[in-house]
């Protein structure tokens, strides 16, 4: 088969290494005989698998002891209603800010529980930029926000200011840039972008934070039982967390975050110079929000999009279209894309425009 740049949103590409070596691990795990989806859960060279994950999320993260985390499954939208139900106390108040699908998702979820306050929301333009004007209520308890906008390509190039706990969905930049965990209550992520493959959600939460909202939570959503199970109150995705664990270790094999950050900038910055010089092609996201993984953009002429689309996937290029519910172009620029891929995709695009002159 001919080389294939992959472009998807999610589940995306991974590093072939982490692919690789977790093919030996269904196998034969860490030479037990037995392959990785076979063993006991409760077994040495599972538990060790476990700490050395969370050991190494520690080392790229920079995280202390005051925070724990977690391998939960149910993906980034059961944490939507996990940390409402946990940090949202009887008749409480939470501040939203609305960037997008899925923070409109957390919302509906979090109204379940209480007041939410949206306290700036982008809607009036398609979501094509992040607010910057906004007040955080007194009485809030904890402002959630999502670092970047999957469908939208707009992302926060730095945290909100909030005198309230900071609650975070960063599933589609975890790991792609350093950042001071210091600043959040709880950052959660579904695993499919940079972290690994779908089944696995990782939750990373300041522990102090826990225990307040007056609740009585059912075991499955409650953080406090996970944590103080290390994960495994039951059978945890042990295949999602495996090869997740493979994708953070080549990550911290390739110089950590702060190495990716520089490569992905780099990335992110050839593709929007080449829609920014090419006449045929506009990018969707106000520049200075941009995201640095999900580059969406779309044709000044729509009906060369699908010729386009052709053009691309004839030379190689897969999982460009942009997502159902907007349409145009999303070109996924996650860790594991080489520069490559982005090279082979800006080729297509000048050779595309000069054929279409
Ligand atoms: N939040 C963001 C930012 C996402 O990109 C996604 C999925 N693409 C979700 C939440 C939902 O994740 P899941 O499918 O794991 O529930």
């Amino acid at each position: 088969m001919s080389k294939v740049h992959n472009f998807s949103a999610g589940p995306c590409i991974l590093p072939t290494e982490a692919i690789e070596e977790s093919i030996n691990g269904l196998r034969d795990f860490k030479g037990s005989g037995i392959p990785v989806v076979s063993i006991s859960h409760r077994s040495p060279q599972w538990e060790e698998t476990m700490h050395d994950a969370e050991i190494l999320i520690k080392e790229l993260f920079h995280i202390n002891d005051e925070y724990g985390i977690m391998f939960l499954q149910g993906g980034a939208s059961m944490q939507f209603t996990m940390l409402a139900y946990n940090l949202l106390p009887v008749d409480g108040r939470a501040a939203y800010i609305n960037t997008g699908t899925w923070s409109k998702n957390a919302i509906k979820e979090a109204k379940i529980f209480g007041n939410i306050d949206v306290i700036a929301s982008s809607e009036d333009k398609n979501f094509s930029y992040i607010p910057k004007q906004y007040e955080v209520p007194a009485d809030a308890s904890y402002l959630h926000y999502t670092t970047n906008n999957t469908i939208e390509g707009t992302q926060f190039q730095t945290e909100p200011v909030s005198h309230a706990t900071l609650v975070a969905d960063m599933s589609s930049d975890i790991f792609s840039r350093p950042i001071d965990v210091n600043k959040y209550g709880l950052i959660y992520a579904g695993a499919q972008k940079n972290m690994g493959p779908a089944g696995c959600t990782l939750v990373i939460v300041k522990k102090d934070i826990l225990g307040k909202s007056g609740r009585t939570i059912p075991s499955m959503l409650d953080y406090q039982l996970m944590l103080s199970k290390e994960s495994m109150f039951n059978t945890p995705p042990v295949f999602g967390i495996y090869l997740s664990y493979l994708t953070l270790k080549w990550l911290k094999e390739n110089g950590g975050v702060e190495a990716i950050y520089v490569k992905n900038e780099e990335k992110a910055q050839l593709l929007y110079s080449e829609i920014d010089s090419n006449p045929l092609f506009k990018g969707t996201a106000a520049v200075e929000d941009r995201s640095r993984m999900n580059v969406t953009f779309v044709m000044e002429n729509t009906e060369l999009e699908d010729p386009f689309l052709k053009y691309a996937e004839e030379n190689g290029i897969s999982g460009i279209p942009g997502h159902r519910s907007v349409g145009g172009f999303r070109a996924s620029v996650y860790n594991a894309l080489p520069r490559e891929s982005v090279e082979a995709l800006v080729h297509c695009m000048k050779e595309f425009a000069t054929k279409n002159a």
